[in-house]
């Protein structure tokens, strides 16, 4: 069956057929129907209006609260032979006025408008003038109040609704949680809109996690296995994200820090270029990472750990949107979990905020801890069931070994206790391991019943204990010592050994890396000839995008040179026949691309 959608879909984004869902919404919104869709990042949410845009007479208009996104998906657009413009704060006021002509003469299938832009008198007017085919309201979870990215200005567009009751309007968002959607069908009116609930699952991203003990050291690991590609590095503060940037420098990397004490020109730029060059590393706060969608991030790393299961997966998610190969790391430690809890502790909120951000945080130390499938525990947060182990997140390429740790845990519990809890793991290792440091002489531990109990056990396999001891909630940071653990009233159970306890066994550190060796990041393996064609396709493209000032992944994604690479094709309809080119980039590149695959190929 080759629907007119189909046909389009092939003819102009150069793809095989729709992804998940999209094929049903494109075709409820051609009839004219509302829509509300949700699809992880990386879904494919973008065509689900584009491909209508096409196909219904009119101009589409794309609500969207990201100015510096609307550039890219319209330059996007535009390489695929889309007539697409916006219209936002960021065009002088000669350019603005000549999109509103073009688009009153009907220059456009797609107008991407900053919300504001659109609810202006003025613009509404001219909404008068013009045929439109659809309204695409992006980024929906905006008009929710609880969620992070609020904007006031979404809670007027029922106003489309009211005035263009005929124009059929498609929300579309990444938030997932029910409350914020059918806070997004109240506040849009989208009552009569058929809801289309695609899985959260990214099943191209692999997730790991790794136990702390230089993140540093790990981190610059980790990175080998992603030499040449482009990632994001979060840190918590502000102060590491300089070092560490600094750090992957003097390493030989390409990177360049992020955080919200940087000038403002400054990280526009360092934003430019990580959207315009290959392979660059941003180590950044989380203050970076809204509205980039870069479809090429192979790895997002964790070097602290995150406030919240959802901010992970918001994070994480900013990998390999392409649905090529992409890995999510985190490297969490003791010191992670009570930093941050002193942090909630330290904080401004109210009472009943802190307790829900120590939940939060909770279930994401139970996270890093768990033995199980990562992807099926991440679902399950948000409600979705995976069928099975996935096969291919760390916990199921190296399922954890388990010991019998209830003898270690009422050694280290009795020894906090005998110390006073005023003591922080460090501290309590060298007591138990028996020690001969200055600080067990100035507090003279060594005369303790549990000094040098714990002899048998090397201080990495304590840290273990002891980290897993706080995230199990058996021990607790004391808010007024930093550092200093004490016990809580689940660690009596424990102590009276009414209670046993296994805990994770992290590997030995040589394994750890022979694994994860083993298993980088598939599309990285080229057969060698191809591999100096994908080179050569690459430093082409990269020149391409210099010349044009657009993003590289704009001219071609990553794999679709890969496909170009490998199959190698001789003649312009062979190159036609690959995924991601279509008539539009045929028309523009298609005898660079041979050319090049002439000469060095
Ligand atoms: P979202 O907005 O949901 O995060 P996008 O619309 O940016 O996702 O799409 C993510 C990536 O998937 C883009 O790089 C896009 O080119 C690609 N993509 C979307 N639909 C298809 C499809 N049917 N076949 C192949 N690639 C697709
Ligand atoms: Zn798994």
């Amino acid at each position: 069956m080759n629907s007119p959608a189909l046909t389009q879909l092939r003819r102009t984004f150069g793809y095989a057929g729709f992804r998940g869902e999209q094929g049903a919404i494109v075709e409820h919104v051609i009839a004219g129907g509302d829509s509300l869709v949700l699809m992880p990042t990386g879904g494919g949410k973008s065509l689900c209006y584009q491909l209508p845009a096409l196909l219904r007479p009119g101009t589409a208009i794309v609500v969207s609260p990201l100015i510096a996104l609307m550039q890219d998906q319209v330059e996007a657009l535009r390489q695929l032979g889309v007539r697409a413009a916006f219209l936002n704060s960021s065009l002088d006021a000669a350019s603005g006025a000549q999109v509103e002509r073009d688009f009153v003469a009907g220059a456009f299938d797609l107008l991407y408008v900053a919300p504001e832009r659109l609810l202006a008198p003025r613009f509404l007017a001219l909404l008068n003038q013009v045929e439109i085919s659809l309204f695409a309201i992006d980024e929906a979870h905006c008009v929710s109040q609880w969620g992070h990215d609020f904007r006031p200005e979404y809670r007027q567009l029922t106003l489309l609704h009211e005035r263009w009751p005929n124009v059929p309007r498609i929300a579309l968002t990444a938030t997932a949680d029910a409350p914020t959607r059918n806070e997004i069908v109240e506040r849009l009116s989208l009552g009569g809109a058929r809801q289309f609930i695609s899985s959260f699952d990214r099943p191209n991203i692999r997730y790991g996690v790794v136990a702390k003990d230089n993140g540093r050291r790990q981190l610059l690991e980790f990175l080998k296995g992603h030499r040449g590609e482009a990632g994001i590095v979060y840190c918590l503060s502000r102060r590491k994200v300089e070092a560490v940037a600094q750090l992957l420098v003097e390493h030989g990397l390409h990177a360049l820090p992020y955080h919200a004490g940087l000038d403002a020109g400054v990280r526009a730029e360092h934003q430019r270029r990580f959207l315009h060059e290959d392979g660059l590393v941003m180590v950044a706060t989380i203050a970076f990472g809204m509205g980039i969608d870069k479809p090429d991030v192979r790895f997002v790393a964790h070097l602290d750990l995150p406030k919240s299961i959802e901010g992970y997966y918001q994070e994480t998610g900013r990998a390999g949107r392409d649905g090529e190969p992409a890995e999510a790391w985190l490297a969490y430690g003791l010191g992670d979990a009570i930093l941050l809890r002193r942090m909630i502790a330290e904080g401004e909120a109210g009472e009943e905020r802190k307790r829900l951000e120590h939940a939060k945080l909770d279930a994401l130390i139970g996270y890093c801890e768990s033995t199980v499938c990562r992807r099926q525990s991440l679902l399950a947060w948000f409600g979705e069931t995976h069928p099975g182990a996935c096969g291919r997140c760390d916990n199921c390429l190296h399922p954890p070994q388990t010991w019998d740790a209830t003898e270690a845990a009422r050694k280290a519990l009795s020894c906090a206790y005998r110390t006073g809890q005023r003591f922080g793991a460090a501290h309590l290792i060298d007591v138990l391991r028996g020690a001969d440091t200055a600080k067990v002489r100035q507090f003279g531990h060594q005369s303790l019943s549990t000094y040098g109990i714990g002899a048998d056990l090397d201080g990495k396999r304590w840290r273990g204990v002891f980290r897993q001891l706080v995230a199990a909630g058996h021990l607790e940071a004391d808010p007024e010592r930093f550092g200093a653990l004490r016990l809580t009233a689940t660690a009596t159970a424990l102590l009276r050994g009414e209670q046993s306890l296994h805990l994770r066994l992290e590997a030995p550190k040589r394994e750890r890396e022979r694994s994860h060796a083993a298993d980088v990041t598939p599309a990285a393996e080229l057969p060698p000839e191809a591999s100096a064609r994908f080179d050569a396709l690459r430093q082409w493209r990269s020149e391409t995008a210099k010349a044009q000032n657009v993003p590289a992944y704009v001219i071609f994604h990553d794999s679709t040179l890969r496909s170009i690479a490998l199959e190698l094709p001789r003649d312009l309809n062979a190159l036609a026949t690959i995924g991601g080119v279509g008539v539009g980039k045929l028309e523009r590149y298609g005898n660079a691309v041979l050319a090049v695959l002439a000469s060095g190929g």
